[in-house]
């Protein structure tokens, strides 16, 4: 039996010591402030054994991680549809760049990139009756928590802040592959990033990923087949232009935010979930990426 919780003590009292924790997100004054010397780690197994070290049930913004579960919501109200909006191909580009979207037509290259969320939150709008409760409530019941809320504070900043993805929305709609207004589509989008979440409750949303679609619950949410394809996205586009990198490292299907978060999964073994909101140079949790490393190094389980 791997003894989960040596390893956990051990990564979370080594990132304790580290000097090289990375640098804050600094695009909105919110997640500027935020202490860089926190550190949490949870991890949830196939039995439903939970092990923990750490800042593990301290919220933080989820941002990025968010577009899994959008993602999934979607996939599930339309099915394969779906992919007549948005493509599958990783894109080795940082998350906010606009320059393959101009030249594929208004498709985006995948679902993870933020043009592709924005297509993403576009299906939702015309799918839900009430957009934002509906799929806040969707992330609740899949992780069973009703706690979970959006932080409003960062809603609003990204909305003064967001000309990136202002840019991206327009030129989606431009290419007629938004239903929905702009404006809408967008305050769609900042709630989703803004949901907080800790690192105990993002392993429990993600553990039906690593479950063949069934949640905590053993309610079946996504066939095994929208399972493989929704991995198979994390793994490719998970990480920004950094994808190959963890991959290469960790060697998981996983997906990381700016906020300092990443959840990873090695399907039908483990649902991992780190928080460290300094980043590396690609926008990363530098910390919560070496932890994932030593992870599976040390047990000796990733899906390679
Ligand atoms: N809300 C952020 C944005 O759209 C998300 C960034 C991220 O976590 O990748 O710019």
């Amino acid at each position: 039996m791997i003894d989960y919780q040596a390893i956990l003590n051990t990564i979370n009292s080594q990132a304790a010591t580290s000097s090289d924790r990375g640098d804050v997100a600094s695009y909105i004054p919110e997640l500027s402030k935020i202490d860089k010397n926190k550190f949490g780690i949870h991890l949830i197994n196939a039995e439903k054994l939970e092990f923990s070290s750490g800042d593990f049930q301290e919220v933080f913004s989820i941002q990025s991680i968010s577009k899994v579960l959008s993602l999934s919501l979607a996939f599930s109200l339309i099915g394969d549809e779906l992919w007549s909006r948005v493509d599958v191909e990783p894109s080795g580009d940082p998350f906010n760049h606009l320059s393959l979207l101009e030249l594929e037509n208004g498709i985006p290259r995948n679902p993870l990139i933020n043009a592709g969320a924005i297509v993403v939150a576009d299906v939702l709008l015309s799918n839900l009756k009430n957009p934002k409760e509906d799929f806040l409530n969707y992330v609740r019941k899949i992780t069973n928590d009703t706690s979970i809320n959006f932080d409003l504070t960062i809603t609003d900043s990204e909305k003064k802040t967001g000309f990136r993805n202002i840019a991206a929305a327009n030129l989606l709609k431009s290419y007629n592959n938004l239903q929905n207004d702009v404006d809408t589509v967008l305050d769609f989008y900042f709630h989703q990033c803004a949901i907080q979440m800790n690192c105990q409750q993002l392993t429990k949303a993600f553990f039906m990923f690593m479950n063949g679609g069934k949640c905590m619950q053993e309610q079946t949410y996504l066939t095994t087949s929208q399972i493989k394809r929704i991995n198979a996205l994390m793994l490719t586009c998970g990480f920004y232009d950094e994808a190959g990198e963890f991959a290469f490292e960790v060697g998981l299907p996983g997906k990381s935010g700016v906020g300092g978060g990443i959840v990873a999964l090695l399907p039908n073994k483990f649902c991992v979930a780190t928080w460290s909101p300094g980043l590396n140079k690609k926008g990363n949790s530098k910390l919560g990426m070496e932890a994932l490393e030593k992870l599976t190094t040390a047990t000796g389980q990733s899906i390679f």
